[in-house]
Order: C-alpha cells, then sequence, then structure tokens
C-alpha cells in the first residue's frame, strides 16, 4: 500500500498499485509520492490550517508535496 498526494488539491488517497496516478477528485494526473505532513480537515470553515493549505472540503490532505 502506498499513499500518493495530489499537487493540485494537495488531498491524500490510498492507491493500490503505482500507477494509477489520477486524482479522484480533481481528476488530474500530478499525484505523487514526494509529500509529508499528514492532516484531516473536519470542519475546513472554521480551520486556520484547512485555509492555509486551501481546502475547501473535509477529507485527508498533505501539508508540504514536493514537485
Ligand atoms: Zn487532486
Amino acid at each position: 500500500m502506498s499513499e500518493m498526494a495530489c499537487r493540485t488539491c494537495k488531498r491524500v488517497f490510498r492507491v493500490p498499485r503505482r500507477g494509477s496516478d489520477v486524482c479522484p477528485v480533481c481528476k488530474t494526473r500530478t499525484l505523487t509520492d514526494n509529500w509529508n505532513g499528514l492532516v484531516v480537515i473536519f470542519n475546513p470553515e472554521s480551520s486556520i490550517l484547512a485555509e492555509k493549505i486551501g481546502a475547501k472540503e473535509p477529507g485527508r490532505y498533505a501539508i508540504n508535496v514536493g514537485r
């Protein structure tokens, strides 16, 4: 099992295998395993952290996503 983060929306996903690199949320092919700082957002409206990373919906996000 590997977890990948999307460089576009910063969501973190479990992907079954390498190669399936399409983000289920924004549909871009920008997933990377070069990320760190997992954060779970429950209430984006009232979270400073969510605002900082640009999270608009509840979910799991990466704080730092590499290029
Ligand atoms: Zn995405």
